[in-house]
């Protein structure tokens, strides 16, 4: 009998991630610096020398001291959203109307073809602050349908010729546009802001399918393993299965259903459909706007404009139906709420089907002012409320001006929520802000933008610690979809979902947090992304 090979007595992995500093629950500074992964779950972590030992791999990666996190996570973003997103022209760098005009006619040349649409301008970010009307538009684009959506969604500059594709007769009814100085402007809110997107011609299947591919790569580039996609229907879901399926979408989703009669008939069963990568088991419902639009639902009015409170685009009866349906079939339902007053409905709501003892981990999405009352009803009913730590610093240099210090001092409080159920998710909303989940930690932990104003922070009182932050975007935003228990940390028997990091997001300065840089996105224990 020969001898037996060093690789015969040594177990066989797939993966063996050595030299790295491994940020697993209790293995903070203690030397554990090496993981080996077989099909793609962890199956050791430890020293190198003791994983080494144990087990061998065909491949291996030596990460040269940088920093394994487990695959960071977005608990709230528009994933479909963000891919159709890609064949739209980009206004959020626009810095006043006149840019939207020159990108739109640079976007002009490169689809000669069909309809111009736009998304992510922002009047906050131009000079006067006022809102665009569509003239100009007319003027440059003639007879071409022209749809620009705010940054924030609830609102759509339309040219004439849109409006008229769409179908829309003028004059509309008050709140259905935006009237300035008695004028019709082109701006479209809430449902009529719906109508007129849902107009544009929809892309091919082929299309959305490169798209999606496309925005697999950019989550995996900013170091995401996982995303949400908040409200989708029947198709969009099949669609992202069978890609998952394929291999060619390498993101874990949870997806959200809207709520359509179709959708809860085809997917609220007695069991939630769940794959390794794909869970829906929740509804996406919206109670009101956003604060940036003033279609925000407040209990007093705005306070620059003091005749409107903002709108609740779902009743409390019409809410209450889907959260019967919700509780009944297992389901979460996850409520898009700004303002004070939709915060108080969706509580109150939620409250009347939810029990003792009772773990839905329903949630509020955005939580964003919340009356001083209602904290404690987030704690009573362990109603989660899910946050996006970059809202506070793109909204923090008009949202006073909105709502005034006393709202504003209850408001974008992400440490007073989480003191609430002792845990919560955090994410971007994208594409309304953009991917990277370093700008989530960065914006977390120090309540500054990415150009790290202001020096002191905004509202500091509500800044999550780093270890916090961190949980927020892994373990708690993995905990918000039920998914804590397969995924979330890097502990043996969870899958192989990494971000590795060239900075230690955990203590390095806080000024270095925004150029750490993402050297491996890993998935399932495949590498999905290496940094050049
Ligand atoms: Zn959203």
């Amino acid at each position: 009998m020969g001898l037996l090979s060093c690789h015969d007595m040594k177990k066989k992995a797939d993966l063996i991630i050595f030299n790295a500093n491994i940020y697993a629950p209790d293995s903070v500074g203690k030397g554990v610096n090496c993981i080996a992964v077989k099909k793609g779950i962890i199956i050791g972590i430890g020293t190198d020398a003791d994983i080494r030992s144990r087990y061998w791999a065909p491949k291996n990666v030596n990460a040269k001291g940088a920093f394994v996190f487990p695959g960071f996570t977005d608990a709230h973003s528009h994933f479909t959203g963000l891919a159709l997103g890609l064949r739209y022209a980009d206004l959020t760098q626009a810095h006043s109307f006149d840019e939207v005009i020159a990108i739109l006619q640079g976007y002009r040349k490169l689809h000669p073809e069909g309809w111009i649409v736009g998304r992510g301008w922002d009047q906050n970010n131009w000079p006067g602050k006022a809102f665009p009307d569509n003239k100009l538009l007319n003027k440059v684009f003639p007879g071409i349908p022209v749809i620009l959506t705010r940054v924030d969604g609830h609102a759509v500059l339309a040219s004439a010729a849109a409006i008229k594709s769409a179908g829309i007769v003028l004059p509309v009814k008050k709140g259905e546009a935006l009237i300035q100085n008695g004028e019709f402007t082109g701006i479209f809110l809430e449902e009529m802001a719906d109508r007129l997107r849902s107009s544009i011609p929809l892309p091919t299947v082929s299309q959305i399918t490169d798209l999606l591919v496309t925005a697999t790569r950019l989550c995996h580039e900013a170091g995401l393993t996982a995303v949400t996609d908040a409200g989708l229907n029947k198709s969009e879901i099949l669609l992202i299965d069978s890609l998952q399926k394929a291999g060619k979408i390498t993101l874990r989703i949870d997806a959200w259903l809207s709520p359509t009669k179709e959708n809860f008939d085809y997917f609220m069963k007695d069991t939630i459909y769940h794959t390794p990568f794909l869970r829906v088991g929740a509804v996406k419902m919206y109670a009101d706007g956003a604060l940036g639009s003033r279609g925000a639902c407040l209990l007093n009015p705005y306070l620059d404009e003091p005749d409107n409170h903002g709108i609740l685009v779902t009743s409390p009866d019409a809410l209450a139906v889907v959260c019967e349906l919700a509780y009944k079939n297992g389901f979460q339902i996850n409520t898009h709420a700004i303002g004070d007053s939709a915060v108080r409905m969706v509580l109150h709501e939620y409250s009347k089907f939810l029990k003792p003892g009772d773990d839905r981990r329903w949630r509020i999405e955005h939580a964003q002012v919340v009356n001083e009352n209602d904290f404690a009803l987030f704690a009573k009913y362990h109603i989660i409320p899910s946050v996006q730590a970059t809202h506070a610093t793109s909204d923090m240099d008009w949202a006073g001006q909105r709502i005034g210090y006393a709202r504003l001092k209850n408001a974008y409080a992400y440490n007073r929520l989480l003191q609430q159920n002792g845990w919560l998710p955090n994410g971007t909303d994208f594409p309304v802000e953009g991917i990277e989940p370093i700008k989530t930690f960065y914006a977390a932990v120090a309540r500054k933008d990415a150009d790290g104003e202001p020096e002191d922070g905004f509202m500091m009182d509500n800044a999550l610690s780093r270890i916090d932050a961190l949980k927020s975007m892994t373990i708690w935003a993995a905990k918000s979809c039920f998914e804590e228990k397969r995924r979330g940390s890097v502990e043996v028997g969870k899958v192989a979902d990494f971000t590795v990091l060239d900075t230690d997001i955990i203590n390095a300065p806080e000024r270095k947090i925004l150029m750490s840089k993402v050297l491996y996105t890993i998935v399932d224990g495949k590498i999905v992304y290496k940094a050049r």
